[in-house]
């Protein structure tokens, strides 16, 4: 078998070709929509609790701008890299435009180990870090939220640090933020509820009652541990679930709450009363109708896509699946759902949260809801619409769609000077 390419970034740009291929695109445009507008690498000195200093390295990438400030979200992980990152930030673009809210992408990470870390250290790297990409983060300029082992205190501290920096409190220059502090009722939960609207309109497609589904959910984060439990409460058996440390497996199905405070006090969801053990990989191969990869990228590839027996794929997670992977998906009949579809809904929210900071007039819980479905299922079949009109699957229809709005707002801005 051939060997497959794994750099996020090279995958990123195939999936774009793909759909600029079948939309027509000119060369200049493609040249302009290939390349990221701006890349920062930034060095975080940080004062450890033993009294060492370590500097770790850090990233903001801002794709493109073209249709409003960037967006997208900060990333704590020892595998970062700048071409993790230049890909995440492309993909925002792209997920930004599928669901048609006024921003462009971007995307920052720092290389670092942050289960190791205390929660001090934690905070004065953030402060850090985030003092060194003020300098082309704010509230119209580019709007960061949390990613993989980030979260609303992280945001918090950010806040703080661009507002001591500007003299101001500016509560629009990070969303995912603590309700008390210009956070959006609804924002904890968004990605997973939007991805749950996809699941839904996905098994109308299918024609299999929701009700009557299986799950098997890779993650138990703020993505995949929310949406396993949405899932259940929806009627749906969730047979498998996973974390950074393995899985577990019960055909009986589990029960995410009762895995929830599990992880809680063992730090995994390993050892799950009544369960089975299976790995990381095991579960992509497991019996069931739904299987949501909601961890990290590269997890469905060419090696192991012939062995999904899901009928749906709906990508939690940014990237999960290579182009080899979907290819074979796409011939053996699986429904993906794709990332800048699927997990669109964590975005959506924060735009929501933004749009209230710069009101200073908040929402109420089921508004944000209401919002939220109202933008999901639009951009599912819209999705849906261009994939039968053009005859291709709901991946390359997501970018048809969103590489032609952000190609034509650079059209009508026009190359400056
Ligand atoms: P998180 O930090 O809350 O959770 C990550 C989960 O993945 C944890 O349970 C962790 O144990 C698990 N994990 C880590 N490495 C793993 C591995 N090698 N195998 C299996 N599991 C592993 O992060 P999150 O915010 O839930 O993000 C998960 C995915 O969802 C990422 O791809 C992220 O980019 C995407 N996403 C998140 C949001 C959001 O709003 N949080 C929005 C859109 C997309």
């Amino acid at each position: 078998m051939a060997q497959e390419s794994l750099n996020p970034f090279e995958i990123a740009l195939r999936q774009f070709d793909e759909a600029a291929d079948k939309i027509g695109l000119d060369d200049g445009m493609r040249a302009v929509l290939r390349t990221p507008k701006r890349q920062l690498v930034v060095s975080v000195p940080t004062l450890m609790d033993d009294g060492s200093v370590r500097v770790f390295e850090g990233y903001r990438v801002q794709h493109n701008l073209a249709r409003g400030p960037a967006k997208g979200g900060i990333r704590y992980h020892p595998k970062v890299t700048l071409d993790e990152v230049k890909a995440l930030a492309s993909w925002m673009t792209w997920k930004c435009a599928t669901v048609n809210i006024p921003y462009g992408g971007a995307k920052g990470g720092v290389a670092c180990d942050p289960k190791k870390m205390s929660r001090s250290e934690l905070e004065r790297m953030t402060r850090r870090y985030a003092s060194e990409i003020s300098i082309i983060i704010g509230p119209d300029r580019d709007i960061p939220a949390p990613d993989v082992y980030t979260d609303a205190q992280t945001m918090a501290w950010i806040m703080d640090t661009y507002s001591m920096t500007i003299g101001h409190s500016a509560l629009g220059v990070v969303t995912g933020k603590p309700v008390g502090l210009g956070g959006s009722l609804g924002r904890a939960e968004a990605t997973a509820r939007g991805a749950l609207f996809c699941i839904r309109e996905a098994c109308a497609v299918i024609k299999k009652p929701l009700r009557a589904a299986t799950a098997a959910v890779q993650g138990f984060g703020n993505a995949g541990g929310t949406l396993a439990r949405l899932l259940h409460e929806d009627g749906a058996r969730v047979v498998a679930v996973s974390d950074s440390r393995g899985g577990v497996y019960s055909a009986r199905g589990l029960d995410p709450g009762q895995v929830r405070e599990h992880k809680t006090r063992t730090g995994s969801v390993v050892g799950f009363k009544g369960s089975e053990r299976i790995t990381n990989e095991e579960l992509l191969e497991v019996k069931c109708d739904i299987l949501v990869p909601a961890a990290l990228e590269n997890q469905i590839v060419l090696k192991n896509a012939g062995r999904v027996r899901a009928r749906i794929v709906a990508e939690a997670a940014n990237g999960p699946t290579t182009p080899g992977a979907d290819r074979v998906l796409r011939e053996r009949g699986v429904f993906v759902v794709p990332d800048i579809l699927c997990n669109a809904g964590g975005v959506t929210v924060s735009y929501f949260e933004w749009a209230q900071d710069m009101q200073g007039f908040f929402w109420d819980e089921p508004e944000v809801g209401r919002e939220l479905e109202k933008f999901m299922k639009r951009a599912f079949h819209d999705v849906l619409a261009a994939s039968r009109r053009h005859g291709v699957g709901m991946r390359v229809a997501a970018y048809i769609l969103a590489v032609g709005r952000v190609a034509e707002a650079t059209r009508v801005r026009g190359l400056f000077p």
